[in-house]
C-alpha cells in the first residue's frame, strides 16, 4: 500500500541543524517499513529478490521511505533497523528498496545478541539499540547517543523498553508512512523536529 500523495506535510521538518539532532533512526521492519508481518508469513528472501512479492503492496510507503532515508543520510544522520524477524529476508527488501544503505552492522536481528532470529527478546529492541549505536559509532554507548537515537515500532512494548532506556521511541502501530510521520511529528522534541 502506498500512501504517499505529496500533497500534506511535504516536507520532513527535520531540526538537522540542532546540537542535538538524531544521530541514528531505527525502524523496526515488520509492520513498521513493511505493512505485512513477513515473518509471519514465512517470506523467503528468494520471493522478494524474484520480483515474486511486490514491493508497493509490502512496504507501508515506498515513496515515503526512500525520501525519508535519503534525507537524512544527506542531512548526516545514520540509518538502522531493529527487527525480531529474519536478516536475509530484510536484507533482499531493503536491497531492492533502498539499494547499498543497510548491510549486516545496521540491520539488528537477535542472532546479533545472542538470540535467534524470529524470537522476541525479553528487553524488547533495547539490547539492539545498544549494539547497533556501538557498532556503528565504534565507541561506549553514553546516555547522550541514547537521547539522539530514535526508534520506529509498531509493537507498544519495545516503545515502552526504549523509553525506559533513555531513547526517543515512536509508536507507530499503523506502520511508518508520510501520513502517520505528519501526526506525530507534534508530538516529537522540539529539537528534533521543527513545530509547524
Ligand atoms: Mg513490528
Amino acid at each position: 500500500m502506498n500512501t504517499s500523495t505529496g500533497e500534506r506535510c511535504p516536507s520532513l521538518d527535520i531540526a538537522f541543524g540542532s546540537e542535538v539532532a538524531p544521530l541514528l533512526w531505527v525502524w523496526d521492519f515488520d509492520q513498521t517499513i513493511l505493512s505485512i508481518h513477513s515473518y509471519g508469513q514465512r517470506i523467503k528472501p528468494e520471493d522478494v529478490l524474484s520480483g515474486k512479492r511486490n514491493l508497493d503492496e509490502d512496504v507501508a510507503d515506498v515513496v515515503f521511505f526512500k525520501q525519508f532515508i535519503s534525507e537524512v543520510l544527506k542531512n548526516g544522520s545514520s540509518v538502522a533497523v531493529a527487527s525480531f524477524g529474519e536478516y536475509e529476508v530484510i536484507q533482499a527488501y531493503l536491497d531492492i528498496l533502498v539499494p547499498g544503505v543497510f548491510n549486516r552492522e545496521n540491520i539488528s536481528t537477535p542472532t546479533c545478541v545472542g538470540g535467534r532470529d524470529g524470537q522476541g527478546l525479553h528487553d524488547g529492541k533495547v539490547p539492539q539499540l545498544e549494539k547497533l549505536l556501538s557498532g556503528i559509532f565504534r565507541k561506549k554507548v553514553t546516555k547522550e547517543m541514547r537521547a539522539r537515537t530514535v526508534l520506529f515500532d509498531d509493537q507498544v512494548d519495545n516503545i515502552r523498553r526504549a523509553i525506559g532506556a533513555g531513547y526517543i521511541a515512536v509508536h507507530t502501530p499503523d506502520a511508518f508512512t508520510r501520513q502517520e510521520w505528519c501526526a506525530m511529528r507534534s508530538f516529537l522534541p522540539s529539537d528534533l523536529v521543527r513545530k509547524a
